[in-house]
């Protein structure tokens, strides 16, 4: 709930708080929870939008394309002239003169009106940090901030080192390749400048979005393929090379989207586990965070600037026409590349109407493999004349070294080589804890057959799935590094050219076996489904 108050002539967020200190007439304004000062580049535009001047107006912005100027709530209907291409024509204007004001003065007396309120908030939100900081400190654990270049990230990042009296806290610069310039910027240049001392360790990733995209399609929002791949494998990797474990403080926030509402705070598997994750501001709301920006004076990334509400990748299929209009406007060449690879994804899957794909955001909704080229996963198994029990599993790939990588994770492989096959004997702990031979395998390189010999008391059907996830990895493998970030061990390796699972570190917990439906995102990308 946002107030206003006339006499002070600021959005107000605790009614009772600012009562104590003013007599002015105070009234409800939105039910929402974003309230953001609207800068002079952004002000620019919504001129354009409205045609009137605006920009040495002080402007508040209320969600759902409400700002308020002039003492009065104002629509501005930007998706209709956004339709009509109208942005179009300003945009070279626009692109040419960017107007960035480093001063808020406009928009501190927010501050002034809310001042017990942002301290309260502070207060809390730093001692949270320094609770649980001296809580784990005592175990290896070294704090560090994943950092995005976006605002929530940012403000969690200055949080923790205000509250801990720390100003070389390690930042984790989680790269997704789809940034914007001005996030990299940030990032690389002025936010460094401000803070000289941090280290920023920028993730690097092997990946190619758009290699990946003629795998995938483009992602969806139903087939957001590409924050596993971006956003937690890369991170994962950083932290092996952190001398300790990791208490990660991150900017997520409930308000956010749905998925989140129901994260804990802290989620700490246990005082064992290698990363603790920390959400110091996850009760706040986009004002709250807008708040303490301008309370603390802190520099933020330009894209909030031009009138993003959220800084993320740039062809995110979650990010609003807002946003893909600033982007027309303020990237055409990101755009135009991304135009062209929907359209040839439309094209390769026999959409008709190609124009419609793309203008409609039809490529936003999505699901399922929409007609990339189908492959059949099912691997099938037979009867085996070793056994009762025994198995043969017919895969279509030819078998060969690469093979064995992907048996590992089942138990400590004893491999002999003998002239007509290679045996492979398999020790893991069973149910009962205890430690001793579980199957065997039988493989001839070259061939497609692998037979497998369970133990008397070895459940055979869930083993022989188990081996089909693997084999399914092995013939689908194209190294996108998801399994990488499943391993809880770090024993997974698939950027430096090959698959490959380290059996000095590999716990055989089977995690990374049956993670992906099928055992493989891939599959789950190919395995034809039915979708639009
Ligand atoms: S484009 Fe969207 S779905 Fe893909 S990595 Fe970025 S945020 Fe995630
Ligand atoms: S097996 Fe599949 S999910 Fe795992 S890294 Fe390879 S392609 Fe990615
Ligand atoms: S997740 Fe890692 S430790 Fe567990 S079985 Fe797989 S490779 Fe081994
Ligand atoms: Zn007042
Ligand atoms: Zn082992």
């Amino acid at each position: 709930m946002i107030y206003w108050c006339h006499k002070c002539g600021e959005p107000i967020f605790d009614k009772v708080m600012h009562e104590c200190n003013c007599d002015g007439d105070i009234v409800k304004i939105s039910e929402g929870t974003i309230c953001n000062p609207v800068f002079i580049q952004e002000r620019k535009l919504l001129s354009k939008i409205v045609g009137l001047d605006l920009t040495e107006k002080k402007i508040w912005y209320f969600g759902a394309s409400k700002y308020y100027y002039d003492g009065e709530m104002h629509r501005v209907p930007y998706r209709e002239w956004y339709k009509a291409k109208e942005h179009l024509k300003c945009a070279e204007e626009l692109r040419n003169d960017i107007k960035i004001e480093r001063d808020y003065s406009l928009y501190m007396g927010v501050v002034e009106a809310n001042k017990a309120y942002i301290q309260n908030l502070v207060f809390e939100a730093e001692n949270y940090i320094v609770d649980i900081f001296n809580k784990y400190k005592n175990y290896d654990y070294i704090p560090t901030v994943s950092f995005s270049g976006g605002k929530d990230s940012t403000v969690v990042s200055r949080l923790v080192r205000d509250a801990l009296q720390d100003n070389t806290v390690i930042h984790f610069f989680g790269d997704t390749t789809l940034e914007f310039s001005e996030t990299y910027e940030y990032v690389m240049t002025k936010f460094r400048k401000e803070n000289p001392m941090l280290p920023m360790l920028p993730s690097e990733t092997e990946n190619d979005f758009f290699k990946l995209c003629k795998v995938f399609g483009p992602p969806s929002q139903y087939e957001r393929w590409c924050c596993t791949i971006f956003k937690t494998s890369n991170l994962n990797k950083e932290l092996e090379n952190l001398p300790g474990r990791s208490l990660s403080f991150l900017g997520i926030r409930h308000s956010e989207s749905l998925a989140r509402k129901f994260y804990e705070r802290t989620q700490e598997h246990s005082k064992i586990s290698s990363q603790i994750n920390a959400m110091p501001i996850i009760e706040w709301t986009d004002y709250d965070v807008w708040l303490y920006v301008l309370f603390k004076n802190i520099l933020i990334n330009d894209c909030y600037r031009y009138g993003y509400k959220r800084v993320g990748c740039w062809c995110c299929p979650n990010n609003s026409d807002w946003s893909m209009m600033l982007t027309e406007i303020y990237h055409p060449e990101d755009m135009k590349k991304w135009k062209d690879m929907i359209y040839e994804f439309a094209m390769k899957t026999g959409k008709t109407d190609l124009d419609d794909y793309y203008e409609e955001g039809r490529w936003r909704t999505r699901r399922g493999a929409s007609g990339l080229e189908v492959k059949n996963v099912t691997i099938t198994d037979t009867a085996c004349n070793l056994s009762d029990r025994a198995r043969n599993i017919i895969i279509e790939k030819k078998l060969n070294k690469d093979a064995i990588e992907f048996f590992k994770p089942l138990g400590d492989l004893k491999i002999v080589e003998k002239k007509d096959a290679t045996y492979i004997s398999v020790c893991d702990k069973d149910k009962s804890g205890e430690y001793r031979k579980c199957f065997e395998l039988i493989i001839t390189y070259g061939t497609n057959v692998i037979k497998v010999l369970p133990e008397e008391r070895i459940d055979s059907i869930n083993l022989v799935n188990r081996i089909k996830c693997q084999m399914r990895k092995y013939q689908f493998c194209i190294r996108c590094s998801a399994c990488d970030s499943v391993c809880p061990y770090g024993a997974i390796d698939t950027i430096h050219g090959k698959y490959t699972v380290d059996e000095s570190k590999c716990q055989h917990c089977k995690k990374c076996i049956a993670k992906f439906y099928n055992g493989c995102i891939i599959c789950d990308k190919v395995a034809g489904k039915k979708g639009s």
